[in-house]
């Protein structure tokens, strides 16, 4: 959907009508997504790894360029960044990825959230933090966030990231589909806007069906005929047409079945599945937080009795050292002062008690002194 097309369309439904209400992940078997729903086509075939996308979405998102990331990253016009398969981070919440497939071809694929009809991440969050709009987009609330990263679990694409950088209020990030920063706004999409090749359609997801489906038909042999994300785990909102079987791209085998009914399939023989299963969660989650400050204290008591411990003994080894240096001056002032004792004795009375002569020497001076006479 171009810019004219996607303001018409929001002008017929009216942003207030189309934007503002939520859904909820629904745990109902076959459930085919809300009606109007908007989402997003990535075409493998048209796309050309220039990273523009991963640009836009910092700019739409007031998200750091590379060079301030809090670990930098080459910036968005360096293609070599293509080399290594990367996944999305607190600070980019999408990533452009290069395959070289079994036909022999460089395809590239765009990566973010899928924007689920049936959303696992939503269904594993207990306090809601996660709400699948009616309009499509997967939203976070950080409000509601209380940091367990089930959504992180959940998510059979491994979307959600955390900030585990930040001590104070570490949160989940991930794209928003600009929910929140363009389309209340009657903007499209920041990657999709500035996508230079049109590898990136948005519109109600119903029609993005066809578009792809008239893509594939109308060019024998370019694409696979399959649209990733029509099916997958209930179906998402971001889909996907390629040249290669959607695997050699990284995408999930994952067969029809949404997460929360994976979920009430697992928990069918309890009464009130829905009920139970937040219960089950915030109780694990309270169970691992008491243990984690169980952990805490017993860590902290350790660390306090070995510091004792070594300040005692240090002071005990400061003490025996001192005593012992302490002695050893003695020791040797003692030395010093009987020696300079003995010196001086000795010097005295050289003196004034000089050694009387040995007889001979005695005699002899005698007849030198009578021959000296004669
Ligand atoms: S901007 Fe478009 S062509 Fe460029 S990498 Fe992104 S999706 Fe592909
Ligand atoms: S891709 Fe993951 S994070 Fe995005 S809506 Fe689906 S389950 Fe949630
Ligand atoms: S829809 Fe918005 S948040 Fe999601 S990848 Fe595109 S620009 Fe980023």
């Amino acid at each position: 959907m171009k810019r004219r097309t996607f303001l018409s369309f929001l002008g017929v439904s009216g942003v207030a009508a189309v934007l503002p209400t939520e859904g909820k992940a629904a745990p109902v078997k076959d459930f085919a997504g809300h009606p109007d729903a908007v989402g997003v086509l990535h075409d493998s075939v048209r796309c050309i790894g220039c990273r523009k996308c991963e640009a836009g979405c910092q700019r739409a998102n007031n998200l750091p360029m590379p060079a301030q990331f809090k670990k930098p990253a080459k910036p968005f016009d360096d293609l070599s960044e293509l080399d290594k398969k990367r996944r999305t981070h607190f600070q980019q919440y999408t990533v452009v990825n290069k395959y070289e497939s079994s036909k022999g071809k460089t395809v590239f694929k765009k990566f973010q959230c899928n924007h689920c009809q049936e959303p696992a991440c939503a269904s594993a969050c207990f306090v809601k933090a996660f709400v699948k709009t009616k309009e499509g987009p997967v939203i976070y609330k950080p409000n509601l966030c209380v940091g367990c990263r089930y959504c992180m679990i959940a998510c059979p694409f491994y979307v959600p990231t955390y900030d585990y950088d930040s001590a104070l209020n570490p949160l989940v990030y991930k794209c928003t589909m600009c929910y929140d920063t363009r389309l209340k706004k009657g903007l499209l999409p920041g990657c999709v806007e500035i996508c230079p090749k049109d590898a990136l359609t948005f519109g109600k997801r119903s029609d993005l069906i066809k578009v792809a489906r008239k893509r594939i038909m109308d060019n024998p042999g370019l694409y696979v005929d399959e649209i990733y994300g029509e099916t997958e785990m209930g179906g998402a909102n971001w889909l996907y047409i390629s040249p290669v079987a959607h695997k050699e791209l990284d995408q999930p085998e994952l067969g029809k079945t949404s997460a929360p009914e994976l979920t009430s399939g697992a928990l069918g023989s309890v009464a009130m599945v829905a009920g139970i299963w937040p219960v089950l969660l915030g109780g694990a989650y309270f169970i691992s937080k008491r243990r984690e400050k169980q952990a805490a204290e017993e860590r902290d008591a350790a660390v306090r009795a070995a510091v004792a411990e070594t300040r005692e003994e240090a002071e005990t080894r400061l003490n025996t050292a001192l005593d012992k240096a302490a002695k050893e001056k003695d020791a040797e002032v003692a030395r010093e002062v009987k020696k300079t004792r003995e010196e001086t004795a000795r010097e005295i009375e050289a003196k004034y008690n000089p050694p009387e002569p040995e007889p001979e020497e005695a005699d002899a001076e005698t007849e030198k002194n009578t021959e000296e006479d004669a």
